[in-house]
């Protein structure tokens, strides 16, 4: 199939490199030309706007940091809309809010197209891997649609409703995960300070009751699991900015739902913290660095 692609970021560039590696031809934009140019080496064709990218394809994909980035690719002079023919679907991977979703798909229905949110979990791992969960809101016959697409680049592929329930399912997701990493923090850096190994703690964990992914996957304690960003000086992964993105996703939508979400709320401000310390472009385990003694960011 031909399929664009636009924001070849952390997440981004692996998910097009496994569209490639299905037999997929890509158009390809971001602003960062470097993450283009690593694309064009694998095959893709470089696009120089979102428009360029989605002319004479099937499918879409953007994968972006936030709803106002959606948006100004979507419907900006240069933008997908402007590009695109009718019966296209625009396939957004990005993490933003359901009412942002509602509206966008509105938007590519008046130009004849189809907008499904498809968010992911799994992080970079899992897109290099090719193993990421695919949240799809949209009809059964668009989720039938855009299932070959995103099983090239994922393992599990659900329908969790209609539009921006996608989106829901994610949210909740990542309210979990954002509280999580905070209490396996506070608990990795309460055993350092009363003497145990790490390392031993980490392991006992991860066989016992408090296992979760944030402790056996991506422990924020360095060397405590090797592959995780913890150990590699939390570079790469799952930025601090975008854990804050989500928490305030999941809390404003709390409000228009008049949920209480009290832990999350209290986790937003601990990454709300790690970003004013200048910390929100390292990976979010690095909130251990706010329990820890010597691990002021
Ligand atoms: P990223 O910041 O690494 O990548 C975003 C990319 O978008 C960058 O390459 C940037 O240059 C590009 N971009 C921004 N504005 C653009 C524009 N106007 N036109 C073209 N390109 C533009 O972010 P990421 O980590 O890849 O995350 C992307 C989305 O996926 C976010 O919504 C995030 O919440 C979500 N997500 C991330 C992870 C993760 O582990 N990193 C996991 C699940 C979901």
């Amino acid at each position: 199939m031909k399929i664009g692609f636009v924001g070849l970021g952390h997440m981004g560039a692996p998910m097009a490199l496994n569209l490639l590696k299905a037999g997929h031809a890509l158009n390809v934009f971001d602003l960062n030309t470097q993450a283009v140019q690593s694309l064009v080496d694998a095959g893709a064709k470089a696009a120089t706007s979102p428009k360029a990218a989605a002319t004479d394809v099937e499918f879409v994909v953007t994968m972006l940091p936030a709803a106002a980035h959606v948006k100004s690719v979507l419907t900006g002079d240069d933008g997908i809309l402007a590009g695109i023919a009718k019966n296209v679907t625009v396939i957004d991977s990005s993490t933003i809010d359901p009412a942002s979703v509602k509206s966008f798909a509105d938007l590519a229905k008046q130009n004849g197209n189809t907008f499904v949110d498809a968010p992911v979990s799994g992080g970079t791992g899992g897109a290099a891997a090719g193993t990421l969960t695919f949240m799809v809101g949209g009809s059964a016959a668009v989720f039938e649609h855009v299932k070959p697409v995103l099983s090239a680049m994922g393992k599990n592929i659900v329908h969790c409703g209609d539009t921006s329930t996608g989106q829901v399912a994610k949210i909740c997701n990542n309210l979990v995960l954002g509280i999580t990493m905070a209490g396996v923090s506070e608990a990795m850096a309460l055993g350092e300070a009363l003497g145990i190994d790490p390392k031993v703690l980490g392991g006992i964990i991860n066989t016992s009751t408090g296992r979760c992914w944030s402790s056996d996957t991506y422990n924020p304690f360095p060397g405590v699991i090797e592959t995780a960003p913890s150990t590699r000086g939390y570079s790469g992964g799952f930025g601090t900015d975008l854990m804050l993105k989500d928490l305030g996703l999941a809390t404003d939508a709390a409000k228009s739902a008049r949920q209480p979400v009290y832990l999350g709320a209290l986790a937003q401000q601990l990454y709300q913290t790690m970003s004013t310390k200048g910390a929100g472009k390292l990976d979010f385990s690095a909130v251990i660095k706010l329990y820890r003694k010597d691990g002021d960011s």
